[in-house]
Order: structure tokens, then sequence, then C-alpha cells
């Protein structure tokens, strides 16, 4: 293994050793990669949660204010619950040229060949600053970049391109869908299940609108078509849903998390519309007329924006350029690309790693994707040196 790929595997196994999960600290992976900097003779900054549990980091090599390249990814990794490894999923593992670990892919791959460039940015005499972003809570709907943003071009420099490492196996990603995450609350009436027509099924009427939200997005998908996107629609999905206390008990509660994954030109708002309509006139009148305590509630949770970039964008442009890639596709996952873009930093998606190995059991980014990434990375450096 050469010289600067060992380096970036000792670098990726001390990364997966930190449970980065998002309901748990990044602190101590922030600490590791704050040393490392400082080890290299290179400052960085802080931005930490209001709870100071977690922190963004902003790292600038080469210069100060605004312009150069950010390089960015999230720290936090998705949970190993319920999934069955081969090997501890926080020691990271080779077999067969991949290195196994929970975050290998995405995207603690990519933030280990960042890392393992930054003595070669540093040894450069750039002519423009490459700034290493690294965020927390990006699995949990983008929340935890949001503060970084909010202050780029403020008192932290706004990079001219963004880079954002997630795996697309390298590929040039120009666009990806929207997300809007909904949580209903059905509030019933609790009865004796011997005497059923005297409570209100809290249940029963969710299970209703949950068929609803399918017959919406069958709906949606016959009327929608981007060929870009896989699938060529928006989608809606019921994710988790909870209600009851006993069997023998007609449940007073019942609540139901789903999701719209939308297409960048399509209306997000299109299916909490039919669901409340649903709700307003075919189900409520009906629960109402036992009690009229009866409720749904539709909760906006989160929304994370589409990504589209920016005709004849910087970010893409010098994407494309550092790949040798002559086209761009599309995702239906959701990236922090969209909130940089929409904050006036064009961004593009490419990174180390197969997007079907995220997230899942035995996690996995090979060698030679990596290898590819740090290709880039000495291509980004030569393109910046003076
Ligand atoms: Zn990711």
């Amino acid at each position: 293994m050469p010289a600067a790929l060992s380096k970036v595997r000792e670098l990726l196994a001390a990364l997966v050793g930190f449970d980065t999960t998002s309901a748990k600290s990044n602190l101590a992976l922030i600490d590791f990669v704050e040393d490392y900097l400082r080890s290299h003779r290179i400052g960085s900054i802080r931005i930490p949660s209001a709870d100071g549990q977690k922190a963004d980091l902003l790292a600038t090599i080469g210069g100060s204010g605004d312009g150069g390249i950010g390089l960015s990814g999230h720290s936090d990794c998705v949970p190993v619950e319920g999934q069955r490894w081969t090997s501890d999923p926080f020691t990271l593992t080779l077999r067969d040229g991949k290195l196994y670990g929970r975050g290998s892919c995405d995207m603690k791959g990519f933030i280990a060949c960042v890392l393992a460039s930054a003595p070669l940015f540093k040894a450069r005499a750039l002519k423009e600053p490459v700034h290493i972003i690294i965020s927390y809570d990006e699995e949990v709907g983008c929340t935890g970049v949001r503060p970084l943003i909010a202050r780029l071009g403020k008192d932290l420099p706004r990079p001219r391109a963004i880079i954002v490492g997630e795996p697309t196996s390298m590929a040039v990603i120009d666009a990806h869908k929207r997300i809007d995450a909904y949580r209903t609350v059905v509030h019933g009436r609790e009865a004796h299940s011997s005497l059923p027509a005297l409570g209100v099924n809290a249940i029963s009427a969710a299970a209703a609108l949950v068929g609803e939200l399918d017959r919406i997005g069958a709906h949606i998908a016959k009327t929608q078509n981007d060929a870009r996107f896989e699938p060529p629609y928006s989608t809606v999905s019921v994710g988790t849903i909870k209600g009851g206390t006993a069997g023998n008990i007609v449940p007073k509660l019942c609540e139901f998390q789903w999701q719209v994954r939308s297409l960048p030109s399509a209306a997000p708002a299109e299916a909490p519309r039919d669901l409340t309509a649903f709700a307003e006139k075919t189900l409520l009148p009906r629960m109402k007329r036992v009690t009229e305590e009866a409720a749904i509630e539709i909760i906006s949770e989160n929304s994370v924006p589409a990504f589209v970039a920016g005709k004849g964008s910087e970010a893409v442009t010098l994407a494309l350029k550092l790949t040798g890639a002559t086209e761009t596709s599309a995702v239906s996952y959701t990236t922090e690309a969209g909130l940089f873009e929409h904050a006036g930093c064009p961004a593009v998606i490419c990174g180390p790693g197969d997007i079907a190995q995220a997230h899942a059991a035995d996690e996995y980014v090979s060698i030679d994707q990596l290898e590819a990434c740090m290709a880039l990375l000495a291509r980004l450096a030569k393109e910046l040196s003076a």
C-alpha cells in the first residue's frame, strides 16, 4: 500500500473508532481532528451545538477570507442496532481490498482522504485557500451544518465552491431530491374493547391516513416524471407508527412519521395538503360524531432543500475537471449540498464509496475508491497552486 494510502487507512481507522452515531456526541472525533491539524500547523474553528455536546469544525489552509474551495463531510453516522455485522463496526477491518466499519463509506472515508491530504495542501503555496468543513447531525435532517452555513461570508470564510464528499463512487452529482418529514398524531377516545362504538379508535384512523398516503403517493408517481432521478417522481413513505396501550382498550392515541422525497421541480406541499383534506373532510367528521376531542395533527418536523447546481456552476466545473468525468448525474438521497447552494456557495457532490453500502450492515469503502479520492485531492492541490 503506498504511503499516502496507509495514512488514509490509519486516519480512517481512528475516525471509525469514534462512535459518532447521530444521537451521541462527536466531540472526541473533533478533538482528534483538531489535534491532527494542529500537528500540521493548521488552525481550526469549532462551531458548537446549542447544548455543547457536538460541534462543527472549519479549518482553512493557505490564506484566509472568502474564496477558495470547501471540502465538506459529516462526522455522524447511522446506528448499528439491529444490524448483523461480520466484524466490530467501530474497528476498521480490511478484507479483500475493502475497509469495513460504520461510517467508512458514509462518509469518514472522504474525511480521512481530506485529512491525509492536508499536509500536501499546507506544503503547496496555494493561490487560494482550501477549507475543511466537518459537520454533525447530517443523518437526522442536515441540522448540524446549518449554524455554520449561516456564518459563511460573515465571520467565517465563504468558499467559492464546495465539494460535498458523500459516497457517489466519485461520480459528479449536480442535483438531488428534497425531504419533508412529518409526524401525524391522531387523538381518539379510549373505551372498553367490548364497547368500541363508545370510543374513537386512533389506530384505525391512523391506518386510514396511512392508506390515504399510499393513494397520494401512487397519484404523484403517475403525474410526475423526471428521468434524471431514480425513481423519476416524488415518493411518499411511512417510517414509524406507534399507538395503543393494551389489546382490550380502544386506543386514544396513535402517531406515525412519514416523509416526502420530492423532485426539485415538484410542489413539495402536495402530499400534506391532500392528507389534510382527507383528514378534515372524510375522517374527522366521523370521529367527531363520538367526541369533540377527536383530532388529527399533521406536524412538519424537518425539511432539507433539494439541490440543483446553478447553470455553469463553478463547483460542477471544478469536479468535472478534477475527475475527468464528462457528464453529471442526479440522485434521490439528500445531502448538505442543497443547503450550501441555497446559501450562495455553489456545491457539487463527489466522494468515495458506493451509496449502496451506506447505512447497511458490513458498510465498507474499497481501497480503490480511497485511491481515486486521493488522486482527486492531489489534482486539486495542483490546480490551486500558484
Ligand atoms: Zn452521508
